[in-house]
């Protein structure tokens, strides 16, 4: 089958894996550079106040190491949860308790450079994919070398299906034009609201931004998730994220924000220095509101036009199991896992 995917975050790069891996032949379309939308790096499959397992956890981690395992690349492992009470050191060591695999309870002695009076939790299985957005460009550019994969600049505009084809409106800096082949799989994140009017109903985006600070002892902090996160970005600076806005005017980064949050891991990181100007960055993450599962769903009875996003904060760790259900779908809708229907 020639398939399209259209747009190039994790999930559009996740997507031309999966399917050029299953032999078809695949046109990625998108506005942007390959990778530029993932902002941050970590995998965290223990989130919220009470580091609830984020769903189909184990099963997500696999996908996700054979797909960085295609590209070479490795997480760099573990991920400190200081508790910031009691109650949270309780809830965390059940949780331990639950999942002794994945993780470890600790009531004192964390990691050189982090605080923790209250205790904290080693989320062993997380971890910080270092630079997904240089991996995922090169992994594009990998598959286009070796002739599998084609890649069009160009802003999708419309797609349609009938029952033998599908047609991708687009706009290119030239001229608008028409993409034909056999099936289509959306994956433009907060560009689905444009080009699929009826998911705006069913979607919820959120505005995000990341920081970078001053650390002298960058390279030897572990990535930390405490009311917000923290991982090293290399010689002297961390990149702080986590500050949400639900009602975001605009995409420009907010740099009092960052500021809050510093402060606020800065009780966690005791040494985080000031913001490093020019290093903010802001981005959408796209959610299925309530249900926080990611959306994978056919957009019409033709099965052959497919919308695949809402990964919220989690789209490093589920958007490879996702994809990786794509070319079983594209044959059969019916094989869509029953916890992806809405
Ligand atoms: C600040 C911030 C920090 C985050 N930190 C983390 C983290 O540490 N770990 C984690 O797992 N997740 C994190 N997330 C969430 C993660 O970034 C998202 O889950 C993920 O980016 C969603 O991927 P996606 O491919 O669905 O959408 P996107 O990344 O938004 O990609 C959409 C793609 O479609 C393209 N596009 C859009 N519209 C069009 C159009 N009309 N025509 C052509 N192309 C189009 C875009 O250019 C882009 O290539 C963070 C999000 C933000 C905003």
């Amino acid at each position: 089958m020639h398939i399209l995917v259209a747009g190039s975050g994790i999930a559009g790069v996740a997507a031309t894996d999966a399917l050029v891996q299953a032999g078809h032949r695949v046109t990625l379309v998108s506005d942007g550079h390959p990778g530029a939308t993932a902002l941050a790096a970590l995998v965290n499959p223990f989130t919220g106040p009470r580091a609830s397992a984020a769903w189909r956890y184990e099963d997500a981690l696999s996908a996700l190491s054979r797909f960085l395992e295609r590209q070479g690349v490795s997480l760099a492992p573990g991920l400190v949860r200081p508790a910031r009470d009691a109650k949270q050191a309780d809830a965390f060591r059940s949780r331990a308790a639950e999942h002794p695999d994945a993780l470890a309870w600790h009531d004192a002695a964390p990691p050189d450079g982090v605080c923790a009076p209250f205790g904290w939790l080693d989320v062993r299985v997380g971890g910080v994919w270092p630079d997904p957005a240089a991996d995922l460009a090169r992994h594009v550019a990998r598959l286009k070398h070796s002739g599998r994969l084609q890649t069009v600049t160009a802003m999708v505009q419309r797609a349609e299906a009938d029952a033998t084809r599908v047609n991708l409106h687009v706009q290119t800096l030239e001229c608008d034009g028409v993409i034909e082949a056999d099936a289509a799989v959306l994956a433009l994140g907060p560009g689905l609201w444009d080009v699929v009017p009826q998911l705006a109903a069913h979607l919820h985006r959120v505005k995000g931004e990341t920081f970078e600070a001053q650390h002298v002892d960058a390279l030897q902090l572990p990535a930390v998730a405490a009311g917000g996160y923290a991982h090293s970005e290399g010689p002297g600076t961390v990149r702080l994220g986590g500050t949400y806005d639900h009602s975001w005017h605009n995409l420009v980064p907010d740099t009092s924000r960052g500021e809050a949050l510093r402060d606020r891991l800065a009780e966690t990181l005791p040494g985080l220095g000031p913001l490093v100007p020019g290093t903010a960055r802001a981005g959408l993450r796209v959610q299925r509101p309530h249900i926080r599962r990611p959306l994978l769903m056919p957009l019409d009875q033709t099965g052959r036009l497919w919308a695949f996003g809402a990964l919220g904060a989690k789209g490093l760790l589920h958007a490879p199991l996702v994809a990786s259900w794509l070319p079983t779908v594209l044959n059969n809708p019916a094989e869509l896992p029953d916890d992806l229907r809405a």
